[in-house]
């Protein structure tokens, strides 16, 4: 649990205070069952209504003490606890911001919702729970088997072996419902993960007709979730019924046994009256602390999942500030294979360079491994051999951030969000004035922007539903040339535009007076032909690299390339 010593030590003094408000009222409810004895016992049994006035008032006094206790605590029970919950869930976002790509790889963004939401709000009912009754219940507890010892030893030994079963039970419940709550949690990430799933998938769907099996696979994780449920509820089910039964038969027991020892003088009626209170408090104790427990549990289960997201490798490891760089760019024997993949490496004994404001063009067939050679770039992921060199500096010695805002890249699937057309470029430069967001969409071919209604100004709906494709393309490019930084980096970017259009991009992009390296992934030897450098990847590994007229000669891969795409297409 230390993960929360941090936000303990942030809240300890109104966690102290709490707790010592519940300790008061805690005795408060202690000497209630005492004072109402002495009423029975000195004042009704012996006809003194003066001795019954005393110990009424008093008796009215300490209940009062106790309530007051009771709000204090209760108040500050709920600030502290959903103060602490809104920290740390600031501190779980602070921290996936910040996740590596690898840590992204390893947990479901399903199952980070339900730890943000649920885990969190485990942890805030335990908090909250702790401070109002965590220490009312061993008090209280403890108290009233002391103090009906002190009345009466001979009844006591009842409660005892009450006590002593109970605890039984409670050790059972819990050592039975920890698995059954970790296992809830897994249910719940999966039916968040079913409904994000279709979510994303929605258009596909819809299209596919597939609504059966979408509500079937839902229907699968729904009713496991509530299987689940039911087993985690049913130790609770079993358990507390069985523990107010023993109360219930303790009490019976106490009564018959008090009438015993009344007759042969023993025990007196105020005795065997507070001592019925005595168990009736022990009783509500002990469930107190049995839902101590099971919540307890619960949390630790949260705690767990919270604590795997905290542990996981975040992205800003360190490594110099470098402000300007020219974009000289070296990949030495590089080695590289998924986390999370098969093993198999995505990218081998990889070796090529590009001077600053040269352009780049990589060809290959999918899966060859030209995506990853752009995460790789950016440091998304590292190199398991070799090193890529940006100006002759390890990337490994720079830190993420530097090496990001030297590079631009316009992704493989364009990512637009909702917002207008201009504030999805100038996500590329915050700081761009309207005219360099004209001049970016220019180069971009994004002409159609003048087109639509509202110009610039145009509303995108959510991820950009309400344009096409190759428009969506064309947004993202004059983002990732507005950004204007040394290093630009399109990933198939041009695949939806017509051939036209293409070769303008491509013209306004390996233009010479912009002094920027330009890496074009393209899976066109149209495209590629025109670049200084063609890089021709195929299964991860480098099959050729040079200029077209050279690749033409020289390299098998790229010629049948260059065949199929432009030759072949002469001939049809
Ligand atoms: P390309 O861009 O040339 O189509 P990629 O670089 O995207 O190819 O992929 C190269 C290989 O790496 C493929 O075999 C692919 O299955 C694998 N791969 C890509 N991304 C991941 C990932 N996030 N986790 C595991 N394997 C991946
Ligand atoms: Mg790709």
């Amino acid at each position: 649990m230390n993960i929360y010593s941090k936000y303990f030590s942030k809240y300890k003094f109104p966690f102290l205070s709490a707790v010592f408000c519940v300790a008061s009222e805690a005795i408060c409810d202690l000497l209630t069952p005492t004072l109402m004895s002495n009423i029975i016992n000195m004042g009704i049994g012996q006809g003194q209504i003066s001795k019954v006035y005393y110990w009424g008032a008093l008796m009215l006094m300490v209940t009062f003490f106790g309530a007051c206790f009771a709000v204090a605590r209760n108040i500050l029970a709920s600030r502290v606890s959903q103060r602490m919950g809104a920290d740390l869930r600031y501190d779980l976002f602070e921290k996936i911001i910040y996740f590596s790509e690898q840590s992204v790889d390893k947990i479901e963004s399903g199952s980070l919702i339900t730890r943000m939401t649920n885990d969190t709000a485990q942890v805030t009912l335990f908090v909250n729970g702790i401070m109002r009754i965590f220490m009312k219940a061993p008090i209280t507890c403890v108290g009233s088997i002391v103090l009906a010892s002190l009345l009466n030893f001979r009844l006591s030994l009842i409660i005892y072996s009450i006590v002593a079963v109970v605890a039984i039970l409670i050790i059972i419940s819990m050592k039975l419902s920890y698995p059954r709550y970790s296992m809830l949690q897994k249910a719940m990430d999966k039916v968040n993960s079913v409904v994000q799933e279709y979510l994303i998938g929605v258009r596909l769907v819809k299209a596919f007709g597939t609504y059966e099996q979408e509500s079937d696979k839902f229907e699968d994780a729904n009713s496991n979730l509530m299987q689940k449920g039911i087993s985690a509820q049913m130790i609770i089910t079993l358990i507390s019924p069985l523990m107010t039964l023993a109360v219930g038969i303790g009490t019976i027991v106490v009564i018959y046994a008090g009438s015993r020892l009344f007759v042969i003088n023993l025990a007196n009626p105020g005795d065997i009256t507070a001592f019925t209170v005595y168990m009736a408090q022990i009783l509500m104790s002990l469930i107190m602390i049995t839902n101590i427990f099971n919540t307890f549990v619960r949390t630790k289960a949260s705690t767990a999942r919270i604590k795997e997201v905290f542990d996981c490798e975040g992205d800003f490891a360190g490594g110099g500030e470098i402000k300007e760089i020219k974009g000289d760019i070296e990949f030495e024997n590089v080695t590289f294979a998924y986390p999370s993949g098969s093993g198999v490496p995505a990218v081998k004994d990889l070796s090529f360079s590009v001077k600053s404001g040269e352009s780049l063009a990589i060809i290959g067939p999918t899966g060859s491994g030209k995506s990853t050679i752009a995460w790789l770039l950016l440091r998304f992921y590292d190199v398991n051999r070799g090193r890529i060199l940006i100006d002759g500096n390890d990337i490994r010695d720079l830190s993420i951030d530097s090496v990001r805002r030297n590079i631009a890249i316009v992704p493989q699937n364009p990512m637009l969000f909702s917002g207008t057309v201009a504030e999805n470029i100038r996500w590329g430069n915050k700081n761009a004035t309207d005219e360099m967001v004209q001049q970016a969409a220019e180069m971009a071919q994004a002409d159609f922007i003048g087109r639509m209604q509202d110009g610039f100004e145009s509303f995108l709906g959510s991820a950009g539903v309400n344009i096409s494709g190759g428009q969506k393309q064309r947004i993202s490019i004059a983002r990732g040339i507005l950004k204007n930084s040394p290093v630009l980096i399109l990933d198939d970017a041009t695949s939806a535009l017509d051939a036209i259009t293409e070769a303008k991009v491509r013209d306004n992009l390996i233009d010479k007076t912009r002094k920027q390296t330009v890496i074009i992934i393209t899976q066109r030897c149209g495209t590629a032909m025109f670049a200084d450098r063609i890089l021709v990847m195929d299964n991860g590994e480098k099959a050729g690299f040079g200029t077209h007229d050279q690749l033409l000669r020289d390299c098998e891969v790229y010629r049948d390339i260059y065949k199929t795409q432009i030759e072949g297409s002469r001939e049809v």
